[in-house]
């Protein structure tokens, strides 16, 4: 690889809205045939607004207390859920007491001391896992049904009972399905791998056109599905943005932070792209193609 046609893929990158890494990122590229997708900021705008709140029967609490409750809980993160309960509860006007001792667990929840008693906001999983909590019926089911439907769900525990949950919706990027698209031409495999639960999985799959989906994974298992696939043989371009996709990015063969993302995320990666658009993810790959095909 001589100097000059590196840079020159790289000045035209910097056009793009990309930042290549060093020379080795371009060099990973060239036998890219998998692509892994993160679905929640990647796929999806990562702006995501609150659908339902549901608190349940026998916990005492209406809507709106539960909400400020959740809303308290999540001032502390910068997750899309976080954002998007915050934003919901001061829309509504609600008083929003404060919270101490914040703690988040990437790809499950949050904890927070609200008014004297520990609050868990997060995945039934996280819930049953680390708290030995289980969603008491008729919740379970109205989560269900709201998880089948393609909503995201987090359950709310205080003082060791659940109090009910918060029902989120995430909204597709306008570009993604034409990013698919574009993958598939350059005979790229699309992958979605995502936290969250199989119904919104499958409804922002079907919506761009991926067949292949991984739901409920964990930080740890999104690395495990990328180095399984390098296993079988493929070749991985990881494309994700939070704190959750770091070891897999790190992992991967190639790994594309989108911009807005984390610094965990940036760092871990061998590509940024800087607006975030999935199209560009799929220019990139055709760029460094190009300019591999330049210096040989
Ligand atoms: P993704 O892989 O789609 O980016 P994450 O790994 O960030 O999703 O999160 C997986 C799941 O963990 C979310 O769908 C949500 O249920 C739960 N979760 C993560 N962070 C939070 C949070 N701050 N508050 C509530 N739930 C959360
Ligand atoms: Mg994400």
């Amino acid at each position: 690889a001589t100097p000059t046609a590196l840079l020159v893929g790289t000045g035209r990158g910097s056009q793009l809205g990309i930042l290549i890494g060093g020379p080795q990122a371009l060099e990973r590229t060239r036998g890219v045939d998998t692509v892994v997708l993160d679905k929640t900021g990647t796929v999806t705008t990562g702006e995501m607004r609150v659908d339902a709140v549901l608190a349940a029967p026998g916990a005492g609490l209406r809507d709106a207390e539960l909400l400020a409750v959740v809303a308290a809980a999540e001032d502390g993160s910068e997750h899309p859920v976080a954002r998007a309960v915050v934003r919901a509860a001061r829309a509504q006007g609600l008083a929003v007491p404060g919270a101490e001792q914040f703690t988040a667990a990437p790809g499950a929840g949050v904890q927070a001391v609200v008014d004297g008693e520990v609050v868990v906001v997060g995945t039934a999983r996280w819930l049953a896992e680390a708290w030995a909590l289980t969603v008491p019926e008729p919740l379970a089911a109205q989560v269900a049904t709201a998880e089948a439907g393609g909503g995201t769900a987090v359950l709310v525990a205080r003082g060791g009972g659940v109090l009910g949950a918060v029902v989120v919706a995430d909204t597709v990027k306008p570009e993604a399905a034409e990013a698919v698209r574009r993958f598939v031409a350059l005979g790229l495999r699309p992958v979605l791998l995502t936290g969250d639960n199989e119904g919104a999985a499958h409804a922002v799959a079907a919506a761009v056109g991926i067949d292949e989906v991984h739901a409920r994974a964990t930080p740890a298992s999104k690395l495990d599905t990328v180095r399984r696939l390098q296993t079988e043989g493929r070749s991985v371009a990881m494309v994700g943005d939070g704190v959750n996709d770091a070891a897999a990015l790190a992992a991967a063969d190639l790994g594309i932070a989108m911009g807005a993302g984390t610094d965990a995320a940036i760092a871990a990666s061998d590509i940024t792209v800087v607006n975030g658009r999935l199209t560009v993810v799929a220019d990139a790959v055709r760029l460094s193609r190009a300019t591999l095909r330049t210096i040989r």
